[in-house]
């Protein structure tokens, strides 16, 4: 071949490695959304990690020379959230103050926040298994479960009314295995509960706050929920003693994450999964509806907590840990445009939200929780851009 059309050939064969390299990193940045931001977390946390542990040793050297000069019985019981626990393992937790195993309940009494059924640390199994299998023996453990997964304890009356709200698409294979995982977790926290997975349809990106605020409408037209639970699919809980009641204030159970190597991401991170009583979700008027694609509306979240002047509050760190089932983002878009949203939170909150909010779903009751498939698209919520 001429010097010459080898050359082109050459500068052919090159142009066209540059154009597949380009490309493959446009895919990596654009069309797998969170890939980026989990890797730094996860970078970001080791590092954290390895100072936390010099620091807890130390910290736990210091502990042990002053309880050991001043204090009288060693021990103190661990009852306030975030109390300081030095990152200590299950077994070496203060001793327990939840109810002794031969505790009676009454039905006329109201469940006790620290049951004797909640053993603490569980094993999470993320194996695959089909919704009728998990349908069948759920089921046959609670006969009295009714059309829609709605459950109530019988022997005490439950604290808290509960809806779990849990935002959906293309995920067919991780419902069954939450179901599965949560559903025994609440029963034996003795609450009133039932699921709603709010189906997108549409070819819109994904907008799980909207969803959300679809959830939340539906499921006050089956029930006088007191509490809700805003919980993605794919988050496993791996200690029973993560009450998922309401308090006071608004809640984030998913503290430490297994992705994230067990660290909050950042203080305000809300994501995964997070509680309001009914009452605290209208007065923040829910979830932004303007955030299409995936982050943003848990950080928006959070900044509407506080622009109510309402905080945040966490379980103890160890009841806080989840595992992630593992999944490649399909075809999720991450928003880009987050941040600048982000920056409008105070304005955006009085006029998008619960009140500026249409939509037409289809609910159909499943034996273990109601779908609500709906057709987003941004028309169904104006607002001005920002
Ligand atoms: C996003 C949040 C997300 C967090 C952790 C942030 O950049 O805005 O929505 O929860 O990353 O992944």
């Amino acid at each position: 071949m001429p010097a010459h059309l080898r050359f082109r050939r050459k500068s052919f064969l090159g142009l066209i490695f540059l154009f597949t390299l380009s490309t493959s990193a446009l895919y990596f940045l654009y069309s797998a959304p969170g890939i980026v931001n989990e890797y730094m977390f996860m970078v970001q946390a080791r590092g954290i990690q390895i100072r936390e542990n010099v620091r807890n040793i130390g910290a736990q050297v210091l502990e042990q020379v002053v309880r050991g000069a001043y204090s009288l019985n060693g021990t103190g019981e661990q009852l306030t959230d975030y109390a300081y626990d030095f990152n200590l393992s299950d077994s070496e937790v203060p001793p327990p103050t939840y109810l002794p195993d031969d505790f009676t309940f009454l039905p006329s009494q109201l469940c006790p926040e620290r049951l004797p059924s909640m053993k603490g640390r569980m094993l999470v199994n993320m194996s695959e298994v089909s919704l009728e299998e998990v349908e069948t023996s759920l089921l046959e453990a609670e006969p009295s479960t009714a059309p829609g997964g709605f459950w109530k304890p019988t022997d005490c009356l439950p604290r808290w009314k509960v809806a779990i709200l849990v935002p959906f698409r293309n995920r067919f294979e991780h419902l069954p295995i939450l179901l599965k995982h949560l559903v025994p977790v609440l029963q034996r926290q003795r609450l009133q509960f039932a699921f709603y997975v709010i189906e997108q349809r549409g070819m819109e990106p994904f907008n799980r706050a909207m969803l959300f605020n679809v959830g939340y409408k539906e499921a006050m037209k089956d029930e006088h929920w007191d509490c809700l639970i805003f919980h993605d699919v794919d988050h496993l809980v791996e200690n029973d003693r993560n009450y998922y009641g309401c308090t006071h204030m608004p809640r984030h159970f998913a503290v430490k994450l297994d992705k994230y190597s067990y660290m909050l991401p950042y203080n305000e991170f809300f994501g995964g999964v997070s509680g309001l009583t009914v009452e605290q979700f209208r007065k923040i008027n829910g979830f932004p509806n303007a955030f299409w694609g995936w982050g943003g509306e848990d950080d928006d979240l959070w900044n509407r907590v506080q622009l109510a002047n309402l905080t945040v509050s966490r379980p103890p760190r160890e009841l806080g840990r989840y595992m992630s089932i593992q999944h490649h983002h399909r075809g999720e878009v991450q928003f880009l445009g987050r941040f600048s949203l982000l920056r409008h939170s105070k304005e955006r909150q009085r006029v998008d939200g619960l009140n500026n909010l249409n939509y037409s779903p289809l609910v159909s009751k499943r034996l273990l929780y109601t779908n609500i498939s709906v057709s987003l698209s941004r028309n169904l919520a104006p607002v001005a851009d920002y």
